[in-house]
C-alpha cells in the first residue's frame, strides 16, 4: 500500500481547528460549555459545515441534525465513515469529542487533497448530542441511526423549561417528523472509526500513544425507592423506627461490599491459578471488568428534626458482559430483600437503562494494530468503561475505536488533555487503517 508512506495528515492544520472550536462556547477557566441545544452547539455546527464544505465534501444533516460530509467512492459500495460528537458535558473540556470529529475531517482532506482514488465512499460525521442533555437522551444522533430511539420517544421528549426537542432538533437543522429514512445499516455503512480521549489514565501509565478498544461496557440502572415511616427524630423509639435513610445507606455501601467481595474472590482466584499455571494469568482480564455507583440519592422530607420516611437513588453497573451485570443486579436484588425485611421498609427497584456491552470489529482492531504496528506507534489494548457513539454503530455494522491518552486520566473538566504528538500518531494510523479498508475485497 505505497500510498499510505506518501500521504500524510497536517498535525498543524489539526491544531489550527482545534484552536477554532475550543473557543466556540469556551470558559474563562479555559474548559467549554457546550451542551446540545445550546447557543454554542449551535454555533459549532454552523463552523462544522462551512469547513466540511471548504475541504470539498459533500455536506448533509440528516433529519435528528447528525452532521456528514461525503467523498463519494469509484464503486458502488457501503461507506467508511469517521467521527464522533461535537458536544460537551456542561461546563467540560476542550478534547471529548471534538478530537474524533476534527481527525476525521483531517484524514478525509488529507485524502481529498492528495488525490486519492478512493473506492468506498469516504466521510465524517459529528453526531447529535451524545452527552447528557437536557432531554434526558445521551447518544441521540447515534442512537437513532441505529433504530434504538423511536419517533414517539423523540417527538415526546422535553426539556425543564417545557421546550420540546422537536424545536431543538428543527434549530440544529433536523426535523423529526422525517425519520423515517434515518436508519442506517450495514448496507450504507462498511464500517464506522471514531477516535477518542481515553477519559481515564492506563494508556498514560503504560507509556503508550495510542489505544486500540476491544469493547464497550455495558450499562445498566436502576431506581431503587426505600418507602419507610416519617416520624417524629425525638419521641420515636429506635426500636419504633423505619428509618428509610438506614436502609437506603446500608444499599449504598452493600453495593460496595459486593464489589469488594468480588474483587477478593477474583484475586483469590488469580492466586490460585497462579501457583498452578503463572503464564496463563491476567489479574484484570478486560473480560471480568465491571464497577458499581450510587450516583444520585435524595431523601425525604430531609428535615433535621424528622426521621426519613423515603429514600432513592440510583443505581449504575457497567460490566463487559450483560451476564456479569445482571448477576450483579440480581446479588443487589438479595441484598435489598434482606435489608428491606430486617429494617422494616418497602424497597422497589425500577430498570431505567439495560445497554448491552459492544465488542469492537475484529477486521476493524486487526487493521488499527496492523497500522500502528506498521508505523512503529506503541499501542496496546484497552475495554471502555464509557460509553461512546460507536457502541451504537457496532450494533449494525463493523466499527472500531482509537483512544488517545488524558493526561492525568482527567475528563469532563476543564483540565481535560491530550498530547498533540499522540493526536497526531493516532492521525497517522486512523489514515493508514481507513486506506487499508478501502482495499478489503470483503463485503459488508
Ligand atoms: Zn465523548
Amino acid at each position: 500500500m505505497p500510498e499510505s508512506r506518501t500521504i500524510q495528515c497536517d498535525i498543524k492544520r489539526f491544531m489550527s481547528h482545534f484552536t477554532d472550536v475550543s473557543q466556540i462556547g469556551s470558559t474563562a477557566d479555559g474548559g467549554v460549555n457546550r451542551p446540545f441545544g445550546s447557543e454554542a452547539d449551535l454555533q459549532l455546527r454552523a463552523w462544522l459545515i462551512q469547513r466540511i464544505g471548504d475541504a470539498g465534501l459533500q455536506v448533509k444533516v440528516d433529519a435528528i441534525g447528525n452532521i456528514w460530509g461525503v467523498m463519494a467512492g469509484s464503486d458502488p459500495l457501503p461507506a467508511i465513515i469517521l467521527g464522533s460528537h461535537h458536544d460537551s458535558v456542561p461546563f467540560g473540556g476542550r478534547f471529548d469529542g471534538p478530537v474524533g470529529v476534527l481527525a476525521a475531517l483531517e484524514v478525509v482532506q488529507t485524502l481529498q487533497e492528495a488525490g486519492y482514488r478512493n473506492r468506498r465512499p469516504l466521510g465524517i460525521v459529528s453526531f447529535t448530542a451524545e452527552e447528557p442533555n437536557p432531554f434526558d437522551i445521551s447518544t441521540m444522533g447515534s442512537r437513532t441511526v441505529a433504530g434504538r430511539l423511536t419517533a414517539q420517544q423523540l417527538l415526546a421528549a422535553r426539556d425543564g423549561n417545557d421546550r420540546s426537542l422537536e424545536l431543538a432538533i428543527a434549530q440544529a437543522g433536523g426535523d423529526l417528523r422525517k425519520l423515517s429514512g434515518i436508519r442506517k445499516t450495514d448496507q450504507d455503512l462498511f464500517a464506522f472509526l471514531e477516535l477518542h480521549i481515553e477519559q481515564g489514565r492506563r494508556l498514560e501509565s503504560a507509556g503508550v500513544a495510542v489505544g486500540v478498544v476491544t469493547g464497550i461496557c455495558g450499562i445498566y440502572r436502576e431506581l431503587v425507592s426505600v418507602t419507610g415511616e416519617a416520624n417524629h427524630a425525638g419521641t420515636t423509639r429506635l426500636t419504633d423506627r423505619r428509618d428509610a435513610l438506614l436502609a437506603g445507606s446500608e444499599l449504598t455501601l452493600g453495593v460496595e461490599r459486593l464489589l469488594l467481595d468480588r474483587l477478593s474472590w477474583r484475586s483469590r482466584a488469580a492466586n490460585n491459578r497462579e501457583e498452578n499455571a503463572p503464564a496463563a494469568i491476567s489479574r484484570d482480564s478486560p473480560e471480568e471488568e465491571l464497577i458499581a455507583t450510587v450516583g444520585r440519592f435524595t431523601i425525604a422530607p430531609n428535615a433535621p428534626n424528622i426521621i426519613p420516611g423515603q429514600c432513592d437513588f440510583t443505581v449504575e453497573i457497567r460490566g463487559a458482559s450483560s451476564s456479569a451485570i445482571h448477576s450483579f443486579a440480581a446479588e443487589f436484588g438479595t441484598l435489598a430483600k434482606r435489608i428491606g425485611a430486617a429494617r422494616g421498609v418497602q424497597i422497589s427497584r425500577r430498570v431505567i437503562l439495560d445497554q448491552a456491552p459492544e465488542a469492537m470489529d475484529g477486521t476493524v482492531t486487526d487493521t488499527l494494530r496492523a497500522a500502528a504496528a506498521a508505523m512503529h506507534i506503541p499501542c496496546c489494548d484497552l475495554f471502555s468503561m464509557a460509553g461512546h457513539d460507536a457502541t451504537h454503530i457496532a450494533s449494525f455494522t463493523k466499527a472500531g475505536m482509537l483512544f488517545v491518552p488524558s493526561i492525568g486520566g482527567k475528563s469532563h473538566c476543564k483540565e481535560e488533555e491530550t498530547r498533540m504528538d499522540d493526536i497526531a500518531s493516532a492521525l497517522a494510523i486512523l489514515l493508514e487503517t481507513t486506506l487499508r479498508l478501502d482495499g478489503l475485497d470483503i463485503d459488508a
